[in-house]
C-alpha cells in the first residue's frame, strides 16, 4: 500500500487531510482495513488489541506508543495529532462475526487499547469507543479497557452488560505536581480515583458478571514522600495494583520506547531517580504493607485479565 502523507507533516502532497482542530491537535479521519490486531509482546496473552484511534491527545511525556507514529515528524509531535478510524465499528462487527464462525463457543479476548487512550478528549464528541462497545457486547469477548480518563463512566450502561470485563485505570503517581510535569494534559488523580470507584460500585459483580478493576501505576513515577500513604490507601478501591518501571529508551521506531521528554524530566526528580531501583523497591514495600487485600503485580503479568 502506498505510504500516506499527513497534511502538516512532510513536504509531499498530503494524501490525508486535516479534518478539524481539537485544542492543539490536528484531527484526521481515515478508514481502517482491520481493527482487531493480533496481540503481541507485552500483551500477547490476548487474542487482539483494539485501538479506535491512532495518536493520543494526552501526549504523556513517557508514552512508548509514540514510537508507532506514521512518520518521524509525527513521532516528535506526539500529542498534537489524532487519527480517527472512522469505519471502526463496521469493521469490528465483521471481524468478530468471522472469529465467532471460526471459534464457536470461544469468545475472543481483547485489550483496548495498547497504543492510544480510547477515552482521550476527542471521544467525547466522536463516541467511537462507545460504538465499539455496542458492537462488542453482543459477542461477549473477554475485554480489558486501559484508560486514564474518567470519561469511561459515560459508558457504564454498556459496560454493565459485559460478562468478563477488567478496567485498568492508569494512575502513575499520587502527586498532582508530578502528574502536571509528566502528563500535563491528563485528568487529575482525584478524578481518576473517583471514576474507578464509580465504575466499581455501578457495574454488577455476580454469577453472570466478572467485573474486575485495576489501577496501573505504570510507569511508576515519583510520589512525594508525604503523599505516599494517602495515595496508596486510595488504591484499595482496586482488586489489583500493577507496577512497572519505564520502558527502555532506544529511540527506534516501531519499538516501545520511553520518550526523551520524560528522560529530561527525570533529572528534576533526582531524589527519586538517582537510585531508581531503591525508590521502586521502597514503593513496592509500602504497597505490600498498606494494601492487604489487593493483588499487587509487576510488569507483564499484571496486564492479564485473570
Ligand atoms: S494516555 Fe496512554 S497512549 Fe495516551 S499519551 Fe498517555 S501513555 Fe500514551
Amino acid at each position: 500500500m502506498a505510504k500516506l502523507h499527513y497534511e502538516g507533516y512532510g513536504n509531499e502532497p498530503a494524501t490525508v487531510l486535516v479534518r478539524e482542530k481539537l485544542g492543539s491537535a490536528n484531527v484526521y479521519a481515515k478508514n481502517a482495513q482491520s481493527i482487531l490486531n493480533k496481540a503481541t509482546g507485552f500483551i500477547n496473552a490476548y487474542d487482539f488489541t483494539l485501538n479506535p484511534y491512532r495518536g493520543c491527545q494526552y501526549g504523556c511525556s513517557y508514552c512508548y506508543a509514540a514510537a508507532f507514529s506514521p512518520n518521524s515528524k509525527m513521532r516528535q509531535d506526539w500529542g498534537n495529532w489524532v487519527i480517527i478510524k472512522q469505519n471502526a465499528a463496521e469493521v469490528l462487527g465483521k471481524e468478530l462475526a468471522n472469529w465467532d464462525k471460526k471459534h464457536p463457543g470461544k469468545p475472543a479476548s481483547i485489550y483496548m487499547s495498547s497504543v492510544t487512550d480510547p477515552y482521550q478528549p476527542i471521544e467525547a464528541k466522536q463516541q467511537l469507543t462507545r460504538q465499539l462497545l455496542e458492537v462488542m457486547v453482543s459477542y461477549q469477548p473477554t475485554l480489558v479497557i486501559q484508560t486514564r480518563s474518567p470519561m469511561i463512566t459515560r459508558d457504564i450502561d454498556i459496560l454493565r452488560q459485559f460478562q468478563r470485563l477488567r478496567i485498568n485505570m492508569s494512575i502513575p503517581t499520587g502527586s498532582e505536581s508530578v502528574r502536571k510535569d509528566f502528563e500535563a494534559r491528563s485528568p487529575s488523580i482525584k478524578a481518576r480515583l473517583h471514576a474507578i470507584g464509580t465504575l466499581k460500585y455501578s457495574i454488577p459483580c455476580d454469577d453472570n458478571h466478572e467485573a474486575r478493576f485495576s489501577v496501573t501505576v505504570t510507569p511508576l513515577l515519583p510520589t512525594l514522600p508525604d503523599e505516599q500513604a494517602y495515595f496508596i490507601s486510595r488504591l484499595e478501591v482496586a482488586d489489583r495494583v500493577v507496577v512497572q518501571e519505564f520502558h527502555a529508551s532506544n529511540g527506534r521506531s516501531l519499538v516501545a520506547s520511553t520518550r526523551e521528554d520524560a528522560l529530561v524530566l527525570k533529572r528534576k526528580y533526582a531524589w527519586w531517580y538517582d537510585d531508581e531501583e531503591k525508590s521502586y523497591q521502597q514503593f513496592m514495600a509500602k504497597l505490600a504493607c498498606l494494601l492487604m487485600d489487593v493483588q499487587i503485580m509487576e510488569g507483564k503479568e499484571g496486564f492479564g485479565y485473570e
